[in-house]
């Protein structure tokens, strides 16, 4: 199964925000969308990503004053992205090995989309049925 499928059903909605937003407006967007993390772009270039753990560390460490710091002050700059092409299984073990949970999907420089871990398990969860539904029909020769 490849990237593009679960971008077909899902859509290609990236939430974005700029890296000069607060913390606080990042928050708003993530309770806004019911989502785990964004984009942080620039001028529609990609250049960080930030998610609710790296609210959740830096808190810790700054406390609420962190809520009016800008969101480049706790974004990752070096984002691991995924093309349409790649399979759900290759992305599924990247995001096991590097521990996150979010790859944003690039296609010619742009992001087309992004994919999180329920989005990989759902797709793969679906594989697995239709494989189990193939075999079934093929033991009982309907
Ligand atoms: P997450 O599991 O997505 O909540 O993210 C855990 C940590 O990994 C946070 O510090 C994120 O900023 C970072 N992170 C999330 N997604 C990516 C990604 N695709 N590339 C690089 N870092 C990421």
């Amino acid at each position: 199964m490849l990237i593009s499928a679960i971008l077909r059903t899902k859509g290609s909605q990236v939430v974005s925000v700029a890296p000069d937003a607060t913390v606080a407006s990042l928050l708003t967007e993530l309770a806004r969308h019911d989502i785990g993390a964004v984009v942080v772009a620039r001028q529609e270039t990609l250049i960080g990503i930030v998610s609710e753990r790296d609210v959740v560390r830096h808190l810790r460490r700054r406390g609420p004053d962190l809520l009016a710091a800008p969101v480049s002050d706790i974004m990752t700059s070096d984002v691991v992205t995924c093309v349409p092409e790649d399979t759900v299984e290759e992305i599924s073990e990247h995001m096991t090995r590097h521990r996150f949970r979010h790859v944003p999907v690039t296609s010619k420089g742009r992001v087309v989309g992004i994919v999180s871990i329920g989005d990989l398990v759902k797709s793969r969860l679906r594989g697995l049925e239709d494989d189990r539904a193939r075999l079934e029909a093929y033991i009982h020769g309907t």
